[in-house]
């Protein structure tokens, strides 16, 4: 009998990593919710269990979860990223039922999910950070204890949800005044998102760039990382655009933060795939941020460089085997960037356009051209869930060329009915600072013209409205 894995996600990630599973032989089991009834991760799958009528509470539901599991006989469940993906109760709750786990283990979730716990595993191994404190009491107490760290070290300063993630639960204080302000509303806000209302004080580091590292470790205790990425282009502490390498490294540092990467996933005894983000300053100075114990939206940007698949390592891993490279098999050239498609007015904050029906869906392809969406013409976005329709990542030997590559993709891509990120995105390929590799994460905030475009203003648009009107006329079901 053949193996089979379940994949506890939706949308594009889990079509991501069902081909993985079936370039592996093994047969991938998917399960869904009422609003993903017509996703194609379901038609794809080998088999697709459905899990009730949601939205998100039964992607959540972890005993629904392994049960989709064990009624379909899968002998592995791969997370994907988002929903439980970071939760080290699903990852126990695998290790309780002899389920596999593609991850790290319920334990070195727990730690790292925590952030002040990840701090002070990386403190203790001497892993430079930004001065900050453990989690605040609870009450005023905890007000005066952020207050005193504010006297000692000064601002600005983040105040963060310990439990935080996504982007979520971050919020920048700039004097006494906005502390007192956003301490409780911070503390309501964790409880509400996270389930947990502890927060903490950190340093900010001003316009930072965001530098992570892709790392792989198998339980022989061998651990690779990937080189790095950078994701400072951000709306909302939230990436958008994801490149490799990071840009303006000196070899020498980025080789220092990949050490650095390494001994930090090799102090929390990290296995599988996982990513250590850094903060870099203006002088080349960095510091942990946290490590994310699961596959990242951005690692198509890593497979590109490196040549290897990250999903099918992870499968490998999970089911007992060692890594088959070391450090110096891994070769790294060229560069790519990814940037995500997303159904969101960037126009008016991003705002998602969940609901609408997908009128006309033309993609770029080519050398050195990689999609991974889950969209197709007809198609309507379930409102329910988060706005990615498709990741475009390209790969090219020299910067220019990567860049001159991602504009032509994005100048042929069409995705009628929804407005997208593809204007936004393309008056980012053609902003002299972005073709020189020169923003930190605060970018968006520095460059207001990239949000001046006329939607559907190329030509390939226009005539895809065009098509859109003629192909729907007298079904009535175009959206505008
Ligand atoms: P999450 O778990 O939500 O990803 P992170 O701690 O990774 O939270 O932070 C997300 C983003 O917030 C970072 O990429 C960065 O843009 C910003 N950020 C977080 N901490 C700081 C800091 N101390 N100084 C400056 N920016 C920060
Ligand atoms: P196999 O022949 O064992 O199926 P492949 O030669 O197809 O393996 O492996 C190539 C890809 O699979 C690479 O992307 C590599 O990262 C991954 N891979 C294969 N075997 C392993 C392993 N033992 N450990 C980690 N990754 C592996
Ligand atoms: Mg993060």
């Amino acid at each position: 009998m053949s193996i089979k894995i379940l994949v506890a996600n939706r949308g594009e990630i889990a079509l991501r990593i069902i081909r993985a599973i079936q370039e592996l032989n093994y047969e991938a089991v998917a399960i869904y919710e009422t609003p993903d009834h017509e996703s194609r991760h379901i038609r794809i799958a080998n088999e697709a269990v459905w899990i009730g009528d949601g939205p998100r509470s039964d992607y959540l539901n972890i005993e629904k979860v392994i049960n989709a599991a064990k009624h379909s006989g899968a002998i592995a469940i791969h997370p994907g990223y988002g929903f439980l993906a970071e939760n080290p109760l699903l990852a126990e709750a695998c290790e309780d039922a002899g389920i596999i786990f593609i991850g790290p283990s319920s334990d070195v979730i727990k730690k790292l999910g925590n952030k002040v716990t990840a701090r002070q595993i990386m403190a203790d191994a001497g892993i430079p950070m930004v001065p900050g404190t453990k989690n605040l009491s609870q009450g005023d107490e905890g007000k005066q204890e952020a207050l005193a760290f504010a006297e000692e070290y000064g601002y600005p300063l983040m105040l963060k949800a310990t439990a935080g993630g996504g982007g979520r639960g971050i919020r920048r204080v700039d004097n006494d005044k906005d502390l007192d302000e956003q301490y409780l509303v911070a503390r309501k806000e964790a409880l509400a998102a996270f389930n947990d209302d502890s927060v903490y004080i950190e340093k900010v580091v001003v316009n930072p760039k965001h530098v992570e590292v892709q790392i792989i470790a198998d339980k022989s205790g061998k651990t690779v990382h990937l080189g790095t990425r950078d994701c400072s282009i951000q709306r909302r502490n939230q990436k958008l655009v994801e490149i490799a390498p990071a840009f303006h490294l000196s070899q020498e540092l980025a080789d220092e933060i990949c050490q650095t990467a390494v001994k930090a996933a090799n102090a929390s005894n990290y296995t599988n795939a996982g990513t250590v983000e850094f903060l870099l300053d203006s002088d080349n100075n960095y510091y942990f941020m946290e490590i994310n114990t699961r596959l990242q939206v951005e690692h198509t940007v890593t497979e590109m460089i490196a040549g290897i698949d990250i999903v099918r390592t992870q499968i490998k891993l999970a089911l007992g085997k060692e890594l088959i490279f070391d450090q110096k098999d891994i070769m790294l050239r060229g560069h790519a960037i990814e940037v995500r498609i997303n159904a969101e007015d960037p126009k008016n904050n991003f705002m998602p356009e969940g609901g609408k029906t997908i009128s006309v869906y033309r993609s770029p392809g080519g050398y050195g051209v990689r999609l991974d969406g889950f969209c197709y013409q007809g198609f309507t976005i379930p409102e329910e869930y988060d706005s990615l329709l498709v990741k475009l990542t390209v790969f090219g030997w020299s910067w220019n060329e990567t860049v001159d590559r991602l504009k032509r993709c994005l100048t042929n891509f069409v995705i009628a009915g929804p407005k997208t990120t593809i204007p936004f995105y393309l008056n980012l390929v053609n902003d002299p600072d972005f073709k020189d590799g020169e923003f930190n994460t605060s970018y968006l905030d520095t460059h207001e013209h990239l949000f001046n475009y006329e939607e559907h203003s190329s030509e390939a648009n226009k005539l895809a409205r065009l098509i859109a009107e003629i192909h729907h006329k007298g079904k009535n079901t175009y959206a505008a």
